[in-house]
């Protein structure tokens, strides 16, 4: 099955890439366990100066792959950009902190000397979503490949493009070939991947059904795992709320890179003091996004990257509508060709509708109404996902309160939810399970092994 690059702004196909049999797959797991050892053995330091070199060759070609994203998948150019600036922060922040991280941790209470240590595992597969094509990727790669792994990325079908470009930044950056690997294979090759003896743990980045089937080879391999999966986050706004900020904040959280974000603010919960002074805001912001050309500075919607994401998020919204909810603007697809979804509204989003349910990965906001604090907490928790909350009030003791008995992964006051690289990412119950970023993110894939002297 060839993998197709398709614009999704105009439908136009750009590239069809031959997905690789059986021999061309062991080529490269080969290599990966043939340069492993001399990975592993270059000093921490001129690992470091090869993903600094990885963040300048980002830096020196951003508009090249900024535009890249672009046509692959329809994100704002400007947004592009963005990524592509985020992946070479990651690359140094990671080249800065490897050596502090990965230090050996002294045990003083234990006679002798007694220390832990971090070695790396091997050869780590990655399967990575469309969404953020560059990031998702770079943020995996950058500590687990200082933390001495090899890695081999597994991209989203309808990215060939960034997924062949990923692999050549590594290479021009001079990392010796074979230590980051680009593997054109269809989802249904992952998972004799991950049982191939030289991989060694595997990390997916992507929705929960395909979190559960990576999940259950990887447990049936006994290999480990990390899972960054669906989110439905909960947007809460308190009724002292500053609500020009939170509206901004929740628009641009909402609808940046067409709401394909896994951290979007996703369920907007409403206190009755906030609830109509926030609606009107927020309407009236929303009705003035503009879809259009991504490439354009003035465009402030994007398409969606695929058709049939489009026409999913458009069931769900029926769906929906006809199990009670009410459409406040947009919820159809916009005419044209490419995969354009209009700014969208569902308010009165009530327990068994799919809005309230299910993740909406797309520019639909859905608007819920709680009596109090604790009726907020109560509904933002009333959902299988846990990746991350944002709280909105005056009062910093109230949000932090609120904050700390939100089930999931990140919680900001008075901000949107963010990846940062200095701060662990990553969720609960079924967004998924252990971390990424920060020095969690470079512990996910090492040998913590303890080691004694007398
Ligand atoms: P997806 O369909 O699950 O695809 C993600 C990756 O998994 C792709 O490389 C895909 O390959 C592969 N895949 C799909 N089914 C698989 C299977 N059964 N076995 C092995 N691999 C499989 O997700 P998506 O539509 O690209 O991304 C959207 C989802 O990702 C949303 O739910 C979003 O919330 C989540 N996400 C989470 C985070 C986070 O950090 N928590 C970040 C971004 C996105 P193919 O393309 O070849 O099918």
């Amino acid at each position: 099955m060839p993998m197709s690059s398709v614009n999704p702004a105009n439908g136009s196909v750009l590239n069809v890439f031959e997905t690789w049999d059986r021999p061309r797959i062991d080529k490269a797991l080969s290599q990966a366990e043939r340069v492993a050892p001399a990975w592993r053995g270059l000093a921490l330091a001129q690992k470091a100066d090869l993903m600094r070199q990885a963040a300048h060759v980002l830096r020196h070609r951003r508009d090249h792959f900024a535009s890249m994203i672009t046509q692959e998948m329809g994100k704002l150019l400007r947004e592009s950009r963005g990524e592509i600036d985020r992946c070479a922060t990651v690359c140094d922040y990671y080249a800065d902190h490897a050596a502090e991280f990965l230090a050996d941790e002294v045990v003083p209470e234990v006679e002798g000397d007694a220390r832990v240590v971090f070695q790396p595992l091997g050869t780590i597969l990655a399967v990575m979503p469309w969404n953020f094509p560059f990031w998702q990727v770079f943020r995996f790669a950058a500590p687990t490949l200082l933390a001495g792994n090899t890695a081999l990325l597994k991209h989203a079908s309808n990215v060939p493009r960034c997924a062949l470009a990923v692999e050549e930044i590594f290479r021009d950056a001079g990392f010796p070939a074979g230590v980051f690997q680009t593997l054109m294979i269809p989802s249904d090759a992952v998972s004799d991947v991950i049982r191939d003896p030289r991989v060694h743990g595997v990390t997916l980045t992507g929705s929960e059904p395909a979190g559960r089937a990576v999940a259950a080879v990887a447990g049936e391999t006994l290999k480990p795992s990390v899972l960054e999966l669906g989110g439905s986050d909960p947007f809460i706004v308190l009724d002292d709320a500053d609500l020009d900020r939170a509206v901004e904040q929740a628009v641009v959280s909402r609808y940046q890179n067409a709401g394909q974000s896994c951290i979007a603010a996703k369920r907007f919960i409403l206190l009755p003091g906030a609830a109509e002074g926030f609606m009107e805001r927020f309407k009236a912001a929303v009705k003035a996004l503009k879809p259009g050309d991504p490439t354009r500075e003035d465009t402030s919607l994007a398409p969606m990257a695929r058709m049939d994401l489009r026409d999913e998020l458009h069931q769900q919204v029926q769906d929906s509508i006809a199990e009670g909810a009410v459409p406040v603007l947009g919820c159809e697809p916009l005419q044209g060709k490419g995969a354009w979804y209009a700014p969208s509204i569902l308010d009165r989003v009530v327990p068994g509708t799919r809005a309230y349910q299910e993740e909406l990965f797309g520019p639909v906001a859905s608007i819920l109404r709680a009596k109090d604090d604790a009726d907020a907490v109560r509904i933002a928790n009333d959902t299988r996902f846990g990746l991350g909350g944002s709280v909105w009030t005056r009062d910093p003791e109230r949000g932090a309160a609120v904050a700390r008995q939100l089930a999931c992964g990140s919680t900001f006051v008075n901000s949107m939810v963010k990846s940062d690289p200095r701060l662990p990412f990553g969720g609960v119950k079924d967004s998924g399970y252990g971390r990424e970023l920060a020095r969690a993110g470079i512990l996910a894939f090492v040998n913590t092994k303890t080691l004694t002297l007398r």
